[in-house]
């Protein structure tokens, strides 16, 4: 017998048409490439998000073709989040920050039949646009005011005379829930990235999970500012949650600087965040210089790789800030578990807390999740057991875009799991801690070593900026860790006084053989620590034999 309720698609739509009618005056501030703030409401939104749909269609774009952008996190990206997807055209999210032969690589493979994108990259535009060959139109996201007087990019439009020219009555189209709404390409190290195909029902259902008490609690309440850029990952769902919500959307553009972060959080009263331990970093190194406090933030998540307990004590003790150590991935919409204490955790004193919020969190509900060893067979929650970390669950991908071979792995009835590539523990109370990348993994004597604890460890040091642990070759052991350190700014420290600092914290075989000091630490695009680049850097460091 079949349920008798409504079987009302799960649509992108939706969220800004509830928006508009349940909290249209809330605001929009966005930091402009161009400099300004600019100040609009849901309500402006919804109108020139109609008017996007309009202009898509005038622009020859069907249901199911592909736009792109390059753009940072602004109120015209959202115009398009909502104008694209909303009328059934899928949204792909490029990530400026990529070499151009990977970005035209990506658009080729996703067949993007425009490309919007912001003032900074029209010189990388400038560059490239004969390369895009599926592209037909390039819209520069500026008003006429800022349109370069002799652009060699042909037929350039301008986003405001694009939205200007299209009418702004437009009725949201009702099609199946598991249409394609957006498109996001993972930033694998090695090989060519892969298309993540979300659907508009995966993103709804991710939008309610996110906005769970446990996960981040958002309210209409709420001012809400996501770091993370809209290109990672949709900003972890941010876009979508806020005007579900009704909160107050602040965006920085491209200014993510700690004195630009802070200014904004501050004036706009901003009480939600989230972004990549790396951004943090920087806006915290402001802070302390300035000795200054943030006086309405309440909590952030922070995620995307793992977030150092020096850091998280810091947030919590000094700033009165509650972290949400979370983790995820672009094949997941990107949120699997959040760290949110549980009851019998509340009387703990700080440090036994902390030892908690250090661990990567409890799965959301829709996030099924177990380990496995390498035969595949599971490994009981011990809190001890390390092995490959296996997900599923409606809002997880099932295959990659334009990728004939099955990702998952299935079990004996058929269902699919996927292989995160994340080697991790998780305890009798579902708490999962990330040990490494299984790529990552030092194998010492036979035995896995994880990085991450190490770093976690010596990021903990006073002089230490930035750490990351590598696997170095060593003539018993195969290999052993190799610290690399970047120290703050006008610090000093030693290579004994960091190998001393780890002493009494973990058994003796797990503390680093030695350390390294360099100036900096390779990033990947999305603020990631290139691991592969500093093991081809240090390839032939030779590990002391004593
Ligand atoms: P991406 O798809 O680029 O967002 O990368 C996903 C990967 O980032 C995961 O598979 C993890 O390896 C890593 N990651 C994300 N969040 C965390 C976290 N909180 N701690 C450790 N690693 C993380």
């Amino acid at each position: 017998m079949l349920g008798q309720m409504m079987s009302q698609p799960l649509l992108i739509s939706s969220l800004l048409v509830h928006a508009e009618r349940h909290h249209g005056d809330r605001e929009i501030v966005s930091r402009r490439v161009e400099g300004d703030l600019h100040r609009y409401t849901y309500r402006d939104l919804a109108k020139r998000a109609r008017r996007m749909a309009n202009a898509l269609a005038g622009l020859g774009v069907g249901f199911g073709d592909r736009v792109g952008t390059l753009a940072w996190n602004g109120y015209r990206h959202v115009e398009l989040y909502y104008g694209a997807s909303g009328s059934g055209v899928v949204l792909h999210t490029l990530n400026p920050r990529l070499h151009p032969d990977q970005l035209v690589w990506i658009a080729d493979d996703a067949q993007d039949k425009v490309m919007f994108f912001d003032l900074t990259f029209l010189p990388l535009i400038e560059a490239t646009a004969q390369r895009f060959a599926s592209v037909q139109h390039f819209v520069l996201m500026a008003d006429r005011s800022h349109m370069p007087a002799d652009s060699k990019i042909p037929g350039l439009i301008c986003y405001e005379d694009l939205i200007e020219g299209a009418s702004d009555q437009y009725d949201w189209p009702v099609f199946d829930e598991n249409t394609a709404s957006s498109l996001c390409y993972t930033s694998g190290t090695t090989g060519n990235p892969k298309g993540v195909l979300y659907s508009h029902r995966s993103s709804l259902l991710h939008c309610y999970g996110c906005a769970l008490p446990d996960s981040t609690n958002l309210s209409a309440r709420d001012v809400v500012l996501p770091v993370v850029p809209m290109f990672h990952v949709n900003a972890w769902g941010m876009a979508y949650a806020a005007p579900m919500v009704g909160a107050k959307l602040v965006l920085p553009g491209p200014a993510l600087d700690g004195k630009s972060l802070y200014d904004l959080f501050e004036s706009e009263g901003v009480t939600f965040s989230a972004g990549v331990p790396t951004v943090w970093q920087g806006l915290m190194a402001y802070t302390e210089e300035h000795g200054l406090s943030f006086s309405t933030m309440k909590r952030t998540v922070i995620g995307g790789s793992a977030c150092p307990a020096a850091m998280i004590e810091t947030f919590e003790q000094k700033y009165g800030v509650t972290v949400l150590h979370g983790w995820g991935m672009t094949e997941m919409s990107p949120l699997g578990t959040v760290c949110a204490l549980k009851a019998s955790h509340e009387d703990l004193d700080w440090d036994a807390q902390l030892k908690i919020k250090s661990t990567q969190g409890r799965a959301l509900f829709g996030v099924d999740m177990k380990i496995v060893d390498e035969n595949g067979d599971e490994l009981p929650w011990d809190g001890e057991s390390a092995g490959e970390l296996m997900v599923r669950g409606p809002w997880i991908i099932d295959s990659y875009f334009n990728r004939k071979e099955d990702p998952l792995v299935r079990d004996k009835a058929g269902l699919g799991w996927f292989p995160t590539g994340d080697v991790s523990a998780i305890t009798p109370d579902g708490f999962m801690r990330i040990t490494d990348r299984s790529k990552d993994v030092i194998k010492s004597g036979g035995e896995w070593i994880g990085s991450i604890d190490r770093e976690n460890i010596a990021m903990g040091h006073p002089a230490v900026a930035m750490a990351a642990c590598i696997a170095a070759p060593h003539p018993k052991w195969d290999e052993r860790p190799l610290l690399v350190v970047v120290k703050k700014p006008g610090k000093e420290v030693t290579r004994e006084e960091v190998l001393a600092f780890f002493e009494g914290k973990v058994a003796k075989w797990w503390i680093p053989d030695d350390v390294v000091f360099t100036d900096e630490i390779p990033l990947g695009a999305t603020g990631k620590m290139q691991k592969n680049k500093l093991r081809e850097q240090f390839a032939d460091h030779v590990l002391p034999t004593v």
